[in-house]
C-alpha cells in the first residue's frame, strides 16, 4: 500500500520510529497526484516545491525530536483560506490572481502544527454550488466516476482525500460542502459549530453560515485535525472563547445508552431507494452498538431550503459587494470610466450563478421587501434553531442521510438551480442552526457509489460527534474500498 492510502495516524506512527520521512510521505502524495491529477482536477494549484522543502525542514525536526501532531503529513487547502503570498482564487475569474499579503488562521495553525500544503483545492466560484461546475477552472471529476460530480462547494478537497492526492484537507461548509461532498466521494467530513474554528482568512460568502472544517479518511484522523483547528482567535469576532477538549479521547468509546434521534421529515419521498436503505441500515449499526434510536421530530424542516437560499444570498450580496476591480484581483481592460469599470468588472469577473445568487441576495433586502424576505428568513430560522434545541433536551445525537441521493452525473443539474439546491436538503439545517455535523461513509451503492450518514448535536458537542461516528465506523465495518483510477 502507498504511503498516500494511509491516515495521519499511520503515518505519524511510522514517522515516529522512523520507518519513513516525511519527504518520503511528500513524494509518494505527489506522485499520486502525477498519476490521477489529470483526470480527478482536484487541485487549481499545486505547491509541490513548497511542499517538498517543508518536507526536508520536517526530517530535520524529526531528527530533533521536535514532532507534532501534523509533522510530515501532506494537507489540501481549499482554494477559499488565503495563503500568504500563495495565489487564492475562491475558484473566480475575479480573484483569478489575488495573493494575499496574510495566512487565515487555520493555515497558520496547521503550519504551526507541522502540516505539509499540497496545493489549493478546486470549489465552485465563491463556494456556491453542490457540484464544483461553477468553478472558473473547469470541474472537477468523482474518482468513483468520473462521469458524476463530486459534490461541492469543496469538491477538490473532497476528491484529494479520496483520491489519495493528500492525506486530508480543508473545506468550508456554508448549507452542506463539507458534508455532502463527503458523502459524495467516501470520505469522512466535519462541519463544526459556528464560533468553534476561526474564520479569519476564509473569504466570505455568508458571514452567519461559514464554517471551516476537516476531511480525513477515518475518523479518528477527523479528531486528530480537529485539534488543530478548534479554538478562541481574537482575530475574529465570532468565534468562541470556550475550552477545546482532546478530540482523541472520544475515539473508540462505546455509546451504551445513548438517545439517538431520528427525525421523520429527513426521511422522506423522493429519497433515492439506496440512500434510504443505506441509512435505515446504519440506524442497526446504531442499535447493535448500545444506541437508542427514537423517533423525533424537526417540524420545521421544510422551510430550511427556502430560509436558506434567502439569507445565504442575501448576506453573499453584501459580501461580495467589495470585488469591483479597484483594490485587487480581475479588472476589466476596456472601460472609458469609473463606472462602466466597475460594470464590466463585476459582468466579466463572476459566472453566472454568483450572479444570480447577488441578483437574488439584494432583491431579498430590497426596501420594501426586506421585511417580507430577509426579516421573516431569520425569524423562520429562529424556530429552526429552537426544533434542535428542543430535539437535544431528549436525544444525544440525531442520524440522518447526509445527502438524499448519491452523486450525480456532471451536466445533469446544471441547467436547473432548484435541483440543484435540492442537494444540500439534509445539511442546510445545521448551518441556519449553527450546530456541528458530520458525515461518515456508510456503504455503496449497486453502481459503487458511495453513501454517507450524517450525524448531529448541540452547540460545541464536536466530541459527541467523533464518539457516536467512531462507534459507528468500528461497528459498521463498512468495506474499505479504493476508487479504481
Ligand atoms: N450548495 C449550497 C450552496 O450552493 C451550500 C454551499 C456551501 O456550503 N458553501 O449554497
Amino acid at each position: 500500500m502507498g504511503l498516500d492510502q494511509l491516515t495521519i495516524n499511520e503515518l505519524q506512527e511510522k514517522l515516529k520510529n522512523g520507518e519513513v520521512s516525511a519527504t518520503q510521505i511528500t513524494q509518494s502524495v505527489f506522485s499520486r497526484i502525477d498519476a490521477v491529477e489529470d483526470k480527478v482536477h482536484s487541485y487549481i494549484l499545486l505547491m509541490k516545491e513548497e511542499a517538498l522543502a517543508a518536507a526536508a525542514q520536517a526530517d530535520k525536526n524529526i531528527k530533533k525530536g521536535d514532532i507534532k501532531s501534523l509533522t510530515g503529513i501532506p494537507i489540501a487547502l481549499k482554494d477559499i483560506v488565503c495563503t500568504k503570498g500563495i495565489t487564492t482564487t475562491c475558484g473566480s475569474h475575479i480573484l483569478h490572481n489575488f495573493i494575499p499579503p496574510y495566512n487565515a488562521t487555520v493555515v497558520e495553525k496547521l503550519s504551526q502544527a507541522g502540516a505539509i500544503f499540497v496545493g489549493k483545492a478546486n470549489m465552485d466560484e465563491f463556494a456556491m454550488g453542490s457540484s464544483t461546475e461553477t468553478s472558473y477552472f473547469g470541474p472537477t471529476r468523482n474518482p468513483w466516476d468520473l462521469k458524476r460530480i463530486p459534490g461541492g462547494s469543496s469538491g477538490g478537497s473532497a476528491t484529494a482525500v479520496a483520491a489519495d492526492e493528500c492525506i486530508a484537507s480543508i473545506g468550508s461548509d456554508t448549507g452542506g460542502s463539507i458534508r455532502q461532498p463527503a458523502a459524495l466521494c467516501g470520505v469522512v467530513g466535519m462541519k463544526p459549530t459556528y464560533g468553534r474554528v476561526s474564520r479569519f482568512g476564509l473569504i466570505a460568502f455568508a458571514s452567519s453560515l461559514d464554517q471551516i472544517g476537516p476531511f480525513t479518511k477515518d475518523v479518528q484522523d477527523c479528531a486528530i485535525m480537529m485539534n488543530v483547528l478548534a479554538g478562541y482567535d481574537p482575530k475574529e469576532s465570532t468565534s468562541v472563547n470556550a475550552e477545546v477538549p482532546d478530540y482523541r479521547q472520544f475515539i473508540g468509546r462505546d455509546i451504551k445508552g445513548w438517545k439517538v434521534g431520528i427525525p421523520k421529515e429527513y426521511f422522506i419521498e423522493g429519497i433515492d431507494a439506496e440512500v434510504n436503505a443505506a441509512a435505515k441500515k446504519a440506524i442497526k449499526v446504531i442499535e447493535q452498538s448500545g444506541g437508542q434510536c427514537m423517533d423525533i421530530n424537526l417540524p420545521h424542516t421544510q422551510y430550511c431550503v427556502a430560509v436558506y437560499y434567502i439569507i445565504a444570498p442575501a448576506e453573499a450580496s453584501s459580501n461580495l459587494a467589495r470585488y469591483d476591480g479597484v483594490k485587487y484581483g480581475f479588472r476589466s481592460a476596456e472601460v472609458r470610466d469609473l463606472l462602466e469599470m466597475y460594470k464590466t468588472t463585476r459582468q466579466q469577473g463572476f459566472g453566472a450563478e454568483v450572479k444570480r445568487r447577488i441578483m437574488i441576495g439584494t432583491y431579498a433586502l430590497s426596501a420594501g421587501y426586506y421585511d417580507a424576505y430577509y426579516k421573516k428568513a431569520s425569524q423562520v430560522r429562529a424556530l429552526i434553531k429552537k426544533d434542535f434545541e428542543e430535539a437535544f433536551k431528549i436525544c444525544d445525537v440525531i442520524l440522518t442521510p447526509t445527502t438524499p441521493t448519491p452523486a450525480f452525473k456532471i451536466g445533469e443539474k446544471t441547467n436547473n438551480p432548484l435541483q440543484m439546491y435540492l442537494s444540500d436538503i439534509f445539511t442546510i439545517s445545521a448551518n441556519l442552526a449553527g450546530i456541528p455535523g458530520i458525515s461518515v461513509p456508510c456503504g455503496f451503492t449497486k453502481r459503487g457509489l458511495p453513501i454517507g450518514v450524517q450525524f448531529l448535536a448541540g452547540h460545541f458537542e464536536e466530541g459527541k460527534l467523533i464518539q457516536v461516528a467512531s462507534a459507528y465506523e468500528k461497528n459498521a465495518k463498512i468495506e474499505k474500498r479504493r476508487p479504481a483510477l
